[in-house]
């Protein structure tokens, strides 16, 4: 077996902290090359002080600065590397063999973009990456040779229930013998909440999920149900599969991760913990499976499992997102890049809850009215991303 070395982009937010977890667990078998964070830097010495990493990539001199003042006496500190383009070099060094996507956002799609191209077992936690550019991401990675394992842990469940043929990489069509994928969502905090309070929600209330500890971006994103509208594109990406057999399932419990039906009428599924180690724990091991360091999940304690439609009404967000995957691409970069600015926005106390599906609406609404360019390159993804988050920053304006 070849020793892992892993690069953890985003390493000081919530996937990372898990990855760290995960792979301290199995140093025989795995250590940690590189890391990298946006901010709190002091969290990042840290880490680099505990797992040895040789390469830390921070944004800018300031936050290298603050590195090196914070680094401990009495051990060489490791090479600092500054700025976007250094992730990117990283993400596709030598020096790693696998690479953990946990950048939140846009921002992480030029480095996941990098480590396909070199070949790298990508560790996809970054939906936001193959929301904004899918085609073009699926055809790196299937023309260098990259393994592609999802770690959204709806993805990672379907990849589990698949037919295995032991590889994970990118199919050019859905697996035989499948007819649906099911996603299941909780339907977050404000699945039950009457519909004329949820304009009064605070951002500390959007990002209490009743089952998973996350980042404050796909937290506000799992109260609107934005986040499965998400999942449903990148499942759409990931399995080659066609929107029309992607099916959205409320599941309360967050205990089945999601399940894949077959033309003989069996469903598959996965259960667990609602915990992120498992599936992280799947893509460092795979194909073997390792200890992740999560508990058993007692069914008899659990007692049931719950299951319903999602209601589109109540969440807008999951109705703007099917309708940007029938659209094409440029509807679905606008509708990540509006949800971004959106969520900043909301959080930051300038709009309200139930604005950000009409910020997403406007701002699909103008931006795929405009001629679009072709969109075949990460330059193309990028600057349709930008415009529209000007337009979506100028509907929350509008609206504050
Ligand atoms: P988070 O906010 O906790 O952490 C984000 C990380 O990205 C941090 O290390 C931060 O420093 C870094 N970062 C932020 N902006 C950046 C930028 N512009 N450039 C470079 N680095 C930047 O987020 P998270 O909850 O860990 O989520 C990370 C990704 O994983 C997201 O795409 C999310 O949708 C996905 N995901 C998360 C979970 C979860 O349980 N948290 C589950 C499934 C998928
Ligand atoms: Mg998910």
């Amino acid at each position: 077996m070849k020793q892992q070395r892993v690069c953890v982009l985003g390493s000081t937010g919530s996937i990372g902290e898990n990855t760290l977890d995960v792979i301290a667990r199995h140093p025989e078998r795995m250590s940690v090359y590189a890391l990298s964070a946006y901010s709190r830097i002091e969290r990042l010495v840290a880490q680099a002080w505990d797992t040895r990493a040789q390469v830390v990539v921070v944004p800018d001199a300031a936050a290298r600065k603050r590195f090196e003042q914070l680094w401990p006496a009495g051990r060489k500190p490791p090479e600092i590397r500054v700025g976007a383009q250094a992730l990117e070099q990283t993400a596709a060094d030598d020096g790693a063999t696998t690479v953990m996507a946990a950048i939140v956002g846009a921002a992480g799609l030029p480095a996941a973009l990098a480590a396909a191209r070199a070949g790298k077992r990508i560790l996809l936690a970054n939906k936001e990456a193959l929301v904004a550019a899918g085609g073009l991401f699926m055809q790196t990675v299937r023309e260098h040779g990259a393994e592609l394992l999802p770690i959204d842990s709806e993805h990672n469940a379907i990849f589990q229930c698949l037919p295995q043929s032991g590889q994970a990489g990118a199919p050019s069509e859905p697996a035989k013998g499948v007819r649906r994928l099911l996603l299941t969502a909780s339907g977050g905090p404000f699945r039950t909440m009457a519909l004329d309070l949820l304009s009064q929600v605070t951002p500390d209330q959007a990002c209490a999920h009743p089952n998973w500890r996350m980042g404050r971006k796909i937290s506000v994103d799992s109260a609107t149900m934005l986040n499965k509208g998400l999942e449903v594109i990148e499942a759409h990406w990931l399995f080659a599969m066609p929107v029309q057999r992607i099916q959205v399932v409320i599941h309360p419990q967050s205990m089945v991760h999601s399940m894949v039906e077959y033309e003989d009428g069996s469903i598959l599924a996965q259960l667990g913990q609602p915990d992120m180690r498992t599936p992280i724990a799947y893509g460092l091991g795979f194909p073997d499976r390792i200890d992740s360091g999560v508990g058993l999940l007692g069914l008899t304690a659990l007692g049931r499992l719950d299951f319903e439609e999602p209601d589109l009404q109540r969440f807008p967000c999951l109705r703007l997102s099917f309708e940007a995957l029938g659209a094409g691409q440029a509807a679905c970069i606008a509708l990540n890049a509006a949800n971004e600015i959106a969520v900043a926005s909301f959080l930051d106390s300038k709009i309200r809850f139930t604005q950000i599906a009409g910020v997403i609406e406007s701002s699909l609404g103008r931006i795929t009215g405009c001629a679009t360019p072709s969109l075949a390159s990460l330059e193309d993804v990028l600057a349709l991303d930008a415009q529209t988050r000007r337009v979506a920053a100028e509907f929350c304006l509008e609206m504050a």
